[in-house]
């Protein structure tokens, strides 16, 4: 179950909530029991989405030692 952020606007806390996803979008209430709350974009870990970072650019360049004939 992905789990959201939350900030209270009352009283500046932050808190967790475990939710499911349909109900992402429905209000929170701060655990001082504040309701203007705002949901805060945060990294979640959601099974089954693979999110894979691009892979490095490699190659060579310019320079260096072999770049220049300087190896030979
Ligand atoms: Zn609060």
């Amino acid at each position: 179950m992905p789990r959201y952020d939350f900030r209270c606007r009352s009283c500046g806390a932050t808190f967790e909530l475990n939710r499911p996803m349909a109900r992402a979008n429905d209000p929170a209430t701060c655990p001082e029991g504040h309701p203007d709350t705002v949901k805060l974009l945060s990294t979640v870990a959601v099974t089954g989405t693979g999110a894979s970072a691009p892979a490095p650019a490699g190659g060579g360049g310019g320079g260096g030692c072999c770049g220049g004939g300087c190896c030979g």
